[in-house]
């Protein structure tokens, strides 16, 4: 006899068959966004699919498996390109889509250092989430050595090749001090006005125009053929740092600050606040703004700048708890999404 019923604590059959319907759809899309660059649906879609399967699982965590897509740090890495092991995992965001919801993180990451470390300042370093895909390069002596997608957090895509095509990328690195080893992380973007005049390229040849810019971004970087991605307009911003071998840094801005000395390009959007009223009025003004920018932005990244304080908040095995990633209320239409295809 079955033992289960729908009072919140055991799931019921129905229950359960809408969780393994969700994961199996949430698993789809997640090779289509991040291994075929070719999105089903719009983000809005997908986010409101992953909070569903999410409560599903906050409520009955026994449903909840290792391999659950809401345990992942993107796809697995596409057997088209070389696999990088990553000397330092890379992570992916918590993300919120309210006031209210920052504000709980907020509270919450705050009453934690105080209590662990209750005679420091907490700063928050606040920076626009930029609509691109991760990449992560590491420079041996000062010299690019390698470049690799986020992946799966452990394992990315080696598309060395690719990224010596983008200009903004030092191949060597300015000035003196560089570590043995350094992994720097940033993301690659097709900034808007570049993406519209590609677009408009693509329409009067008569082909297939990309779906936005993440898409074109993540299209042109992913080719098998470098010179392809050499005629794609393509920039990346730095946001963190992975293996330093004996560098010694002590916060986020600090790190900007000496990758900005090496050439690296650095956002110039990014500010040091104080309080979670700055942090509101920041959020404002970039919605307001938010398409003034040189790139797409899909929300805002609150970091706590101090690095001893993000390593007493640590990390789940998918996002830092020193980070929050606040997303814009959505503006795309589904409908504009759906036939859209890789333009490749
Ligand atoms: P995410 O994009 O929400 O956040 C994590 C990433 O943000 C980081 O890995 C980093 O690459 C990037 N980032 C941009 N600016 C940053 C900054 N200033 N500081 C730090 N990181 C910054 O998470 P995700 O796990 O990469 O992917 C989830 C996103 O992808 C969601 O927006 C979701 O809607 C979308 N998605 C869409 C579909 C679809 O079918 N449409 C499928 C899967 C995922």
């Amino acid at each position: 006899m079955s033992t289960e019923h729908d009072d919140g604590t055991v799931p019921s059959a129905d229950l359960r068959e809408e969780y393994a319907q969700l994961a199996e759809e949430v698993a789809k899309h997640q090779v289509a966004y991040h291994q075929q660059d070719a999105p089903l649906v719009s983000d809005a879609e997908y986010d409101e699919l992953i909070h569903r399967l999410r409560s599903i699982e906050a409520e009955h965590p026994e449903l909840a498996s290792a391999d659950s897509p809401t345990q992942q740090v993107g796809g697995s890495p596409s057997e088209a390109f070389a696999p990088v092991q990553h000397l330092q995992r890379m992570y992916s965001l918590e993300d919120v889509f309210s006031r209210e919801e920052l504000r709980t993180w907020y509270d919450r990451a705050l009453a934690s250092l105080e209590k662990m470390r209750p005679d420091e300042k907490v700063r928050w370093l606040v920076e626009v989430k930029i609509d691109g895909l991760a990449i992560s390069l590491t420079y041996r002596n000062g010299v690019l050595e390698r470049a690799a997608t986020r992946g799966d957090g452990t394992t990315g895509e080696d598309v060395t090749h690719n990224v010596l095509t983008i200009g903004d990328i030092p191949q060597q690195l300015a000035g003196e001090g560089h570590p043995e080893v350094l992994e720097v992380r940033g993301e690659i973007f097709m900034p808007t006005a570049e993406f519209h005049a590609l677009n408009e390229r693509l329409r009067e040849a008569r082909e297939k125009e990309f779906a936005n810019p993440r898409n074109a971004a993540a299209g042109s970087l992913r080719q098998k053929d470098p010179a392809k991605t050499a005629q794609r307009p393509l920039s990346m911003f730095v946001h963190g740092i992975g293996e330093r071998s004996s560098l010694v840094l002590t916060s986020q801005h600090e790190t900007y600050d000496q990758l900005a000395a090496w050439g690296l390009p650095v956002s110039p959007y990014t500010r040091i606040l104080d309080s979670y009223e700055e942090i509101d009025e920041y959020l404002n003004e970039h919605q307001a703004k938010r398409h003034e920018l040189v790139h797409e932005i899909d929300g805002v990244v609150i970091k706590v700048d101090d690095f001893g304080q993000q390593r007493a908040l640590g990390h789940t095995s998918r996002v830092p708890r020193w980070a929050a990633a606040y997303k814009y209320p959505p503006e795309e239409k589904s409908t504009e999404l759906l036939d859209i295809r890789v333009q490749v």
